[in-house]
């Protein structure tokens, strides 16, 4: 079969429910009859999570929708090859200045995409493949953000596992490969970040060199700094909206313990977030600042289930 053939076989014809898709790779959609608040939801559940591109991780398999339009063909491998954080970002950024509808879908559009990143990275990480649904639309006009946007019209689960070829820490650009595992010795292939790429309010702007720590009480360690910033890939990890670009463009967030240092919390990944500048005085100072430290802790607790004693 030559690529363009290849590509062709991909093609879904069938309209299927991304519920039973799901479920069919082995994710539990049990929670797809309840809300976030635990409430059994009042459409129908296979409406409540059917727009989101990522499914399952943790201890499930994880799930990817793709739209077969965007997959290449050469000498015979299927790949997609993208950058969904990168799509993330931009999605905010176009939208910024426009009405609050259009800045809404904007940020639950780069909340998929981002999402769809994080599943990547965990999956590099763990040297996991992944499931892939193709999807096949009904091509719309350029949408209010100016891009291609399409209703979905058939969607397959394809049977082989896709592995990640490349995951470049740095940017999010990624390569998936269909069936076919990667043939390398080394079992991370994850080009990793520049230490300062991320930085924190404890980085030096633009002189790393002259770091000086005046009145240092408690200890931070930045190790754990550095790796909180990575896990938040420069985006809040409160409110989803990207840390700002410093000048020598590198992209800054606080790090903020949830439980303080000073009331014996742990100066680990597991207690400390990654947020806005915004967001960190809020959380210090904020009327509801308790209420923001359940939801930080909630955060967490996704990224750690077993870890937090608290
Ligand atoms: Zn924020
Ligand atoms: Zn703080």
């Amino acid at each position: 079969m030559d690529d363009k053939d290849l590509l062709e076989s991909l093609r879904p014809i069938q309209t299927k429910r991304i519920m039973d898709l799901v479920e069919q790779a082995g994710i539990d959609v049990s929670k797809w009859s309840f809300n976030e608040n635990g409430g059994p939801v009042k459409a129908s559940p296979a409406a409540n999570y059917c727009y989101e591109w990522a499914f399952g991780g943790d201890q499930e398999p994880t799930l990817l929708c793709i739209w077969h339009k965007s997959l290449k063909a050469s000498k015979g491998q299927i790949f997609f090859a993208d950058n969904l954080r990168q799509l993330g970002l931009d999605l905010v950024r176009i939208a910024e200045n426009k009405d609050q509808k259009i800045r809404s879908r904007a940020n639950s559009q780069s909340k998929r995409a981002r999402n769809f990143d994080k599943a990547l990275i965990t999956c590099s990480q763990k040297t996991q493949p992944v499931r892939v649904v193709l999807l096949v639309g009904d091509e719309l006009p350029k949408d209010d953000l100016g891009l291609d946007s399409s209703k979905v019209k058939y969607r397959w689960l394809d049977p082989e596992p896709w592995f990640i070829h490349k995951y470049q820490m740095e940017t999010g650009a990624f390569r998936l490969v269909r069936s076919e595992p990667l043939q390398t010795q080394v079992p991370l292939p994850i080009v990793d970040s520049p230490p300062d790429k991320f930085i924190d309010q404890f980085s030096n702007f633009d002189y790393p060199e002259k770091r000086t720590l005046t009145g240092t009480v408690y200890v931070r360690s930045p190790e754990v700094r550095e790796s909180v910033l990575k896990r938040a890939t420069g985006v809040c990890e409160f409110c989803g909206q990207p840390g700002f670009k410093t000048a020598a463009g590198r992209i800054y967030l606080e790090t903020h313990h949830v439980i303080p240092l000073e009331d014996d919390g742990q100066d680990k990944e597991w207690n400390v977030v990654a947020i806005c500048p915004n967001d960190h005085r809020r959380a210090h100072h904020a009327e509801d600042h308790e209420e923001i430290k359940s939801q930080l802790l909630a955060i967490l607790a996704k990224h750690y289930p077993s870890a937090i004693p608290y």
